[in-house]
């Protein structure tokens, strides 16, 4: 698995705005079956961890506060 360093490439991305991590959210983190969506400490919220990706959404589509949209790629679609 590749690390993400770039967060503004990776295909999940999380609204800062609308995460609610720092209230202990962590159903994202809970339901990716990839396991590549993480918390971060210092900020507070979920981001992308490891830039890979079954784009099976529960992701997006659990998130009590719709943070999380799913890039999916257009090939897939
Ligand atoms: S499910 Fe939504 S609100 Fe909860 S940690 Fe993930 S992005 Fe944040
Ligand atoms: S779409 Fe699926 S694999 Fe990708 S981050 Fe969300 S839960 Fe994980």
């Amino acid at each position: 698995m590749t690390l993400a360093t770039t967060l503004t490439q990776v295909p999940v991305k999380v609204d800062n705005d609308k995460c609610i991590a720092e209230k202990g959210c962590t159903v994202c983190v809970d339901v990716c079956p990839l396991d590549v969506l993480a918390i971060d400490h210092v900020t507070g919220k979920a981001f992308m961890k490891f830039d890979e990706c079954w784009y099976c959404l529960p992701c997006e589509t659990d998130c009590p506060t719709s943070a999380i949209h799913v890039d999916i790629p257009f090939l897939l679609r």
